[in-house]
């Protein structure tokens, strides 16, 4: 292909991509193909001979389109967001184009300066202290498995890389039981095992963890002779919205001298609303890192994850690896790839910079705060809902019910909504249960698609009893 077909054919996506977006509530949110539709439509075998673009994009349309669940529809409720502005997306555009891999200073001198620029823009948005720095990763995930790492390293007086972990004994860390599965896997591939991931049940209106159960488990593993690492805490956690009180699980991390981390790769984002940081974060900057993704409820497209860091040191000691092939003279400068676990970078600070330019703090904020007062509304009127029961009220704009009748019954009630394709939202687990989620955060969604859910569910609810 030459440059002048490549422009044609941008400029047909472009088109193709406003279209889609502007008739997107036309289509079913989840994809309606059943397992193996769309492989068993491609080709076993690669072809020998090339193709023009436009059987490449027909077969697109036609093949692959009815297998994509469409994430920017206004209508999904499932999971948490993953929101993609237009100039978000623009950015991303030309990040693909120029296609630079940025992972040190002078392999894009603008892409390191940009993510420096771009994680201050967002520690003051998020009402962070000015101690702060941080990274951009591509998932919470690996900031999460960077923070564990360090708290692995940080109790193993930095010997973990270089020894092993054979003669550690049982390195331990605590959290909630209302942590996402990504702590569970942080543990798992850092070498810390399950078992060592002491989970402390939860209590009160935001199921916080119980911090006088924290200490308890703290001093017993002492008095057993294992080793204390690290605390991570939780604002907004997946299943439903569960938020430590920061304070107390600081003190308790201070009085053992623990590395902290919290996860608020979905809630983050909502501390921009100064009264939501009031209410949720009055304690943060206490935390030694602290993930939050952009690419959830901020509207920053996937891939986006935000590390704000207390102190770097830590975590540069524990991933910073600079054989000869990958120094450079000059200037003392920031190398990103030092600070995470994969070496090769994409320029993400760009989409925020294209975002926060373009809707401005204020612009974000009044979105975060329909989508909270939308939930609740809707959270009211499933009440009203007969022998419906919500589980949890709403956190920010989350919260959970049931349906009358067991378990099978609640997958039973969501799978049929998603099959009718209106909506979409997904299950979740609490005590026990099983519980239908329920979260709005989908960037372009108004208050009458909210709405539509009510009629949505008690219609479906009528039909399959
Ligand atoms: C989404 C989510 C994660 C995982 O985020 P990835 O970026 O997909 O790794 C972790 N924790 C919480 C609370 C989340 O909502």
């Amino acid at each position: 292909m030459n440059w002048d077909e490549y422009a044609h054919w941008g400029r047909h996506i472009a088109d193709w991509g406003a279209d889609y977006h502007k008739n997107l509530r036309d289509r079913p949110v989840r994809a309606q193909t059943a397992v193996g539709d769309i492989a068993a439509q491609l080709p076993t075998a690669p072809p020998e001979m090339g193709e023009g673009m436009d059987a490449i994009l027909a077969d697109f349309d036609a093949i692959l389109m009815p297998g994509m669940t469409h994430w920017q529809h206004p209508r999904f409720f499932a999971y948490f967001p993953a929101n993609a502005t237009p100039p978000s997306m623009l950015a991303e555009q030309l990040v693909n184009t120029v296609a630079a891999q940025c992972m040190l200073w002078q392999t894009s001198p603008a892409a390191t300066e940009v993510e420096g620029v771009m994680v201050n823009w967002l520690r003051q948005a998020l009402g962070l202290a000015d101690v702060f720095t941080g990274v951009i990763q591509d998932s919470a995930s690996s900031a999460t498995l960077s923070a564990v790492l360090t708290m692995r390293e940080r109790a193993t007086g930095y010997t973990g890389n270089r020894d092993g972990l054979a003669d550690k004994g049982h390195l331990r860390i605590y959290c909630s039981d209302q942590v996402h599965s990504s702590i569970d896997r942080a543990c798992w591939v850092a070498g810390i095992g399950q078992v060592n991931l002491v989970k402390i049940p939860t209590r009160g209106a935001r199921f916080g963890m119980d911090v006088a159960a924290l200490d308890h488990a703290i001093k017993n593993d002492i008095a057993a002779g294992h080793t204390p690492a690290g605390i991570i805490a939780i604002t907004g956690g997946t299943g439903i919205g569960a938020s430590d009180d920061l304070g107390p699980v600081l003190a308790v991390a201070k009085s053992y001298n623990l590395y902290t981390h919290l996860d608020a790769a979905w809630a983050g984002s909502a501390m921009i609303c100064p009264e939501i940081h009031a209410e949720f974060w009055a304690d943060v900057d206490g935390f030694d890192s602290i993930v939050f993704n952009p690419h959830k409820w901020l509207g920053a497209q996937f891939d986006c994850s935000v590390q704000f860091l207390r102190d770097a040191t830590p975590q540069l000691n524990t991933l910073k690896i600079e054989p000869e092939y990958l120094k450079t003279t000059g200037k003392a400068v920031t190398n990103y790839s030092e600070w995470t676990i994969p070496l090769g970078r994409r320029f993400r600070a760009l989409k925020i910079w294209f975002l926060l330019r373009s809707y401005g703090l204020d612009g974000l904020r009044e979105r975060i705060r329909n989508h909270i007062d939308w939930a609740a509304e809707l959270c009211e009127a499933i009440r009203l809902l007969g022998g419906f029961e919500i589980v949890t009220e709403p956190i920010l704009s989350l919260f959970s019910f049931r349906c009358p009748g067991d378990d099978a019954m609640q997958q039973h009630l969501v799978d049929t909504i998603n099959d009718d394709g209106r909506i979409y939202l997904t299950q979740g687990a609490f005590q026990g249960q099983k519980v239908i989620r329920f979260q709005v955060g989908q960037f372009d969604t108004t208050r009458d698609d909210v709405m539509i859910a009510h009629a949505v569910i008690s219609e479906i609810w009528e039909k399959i009893q």
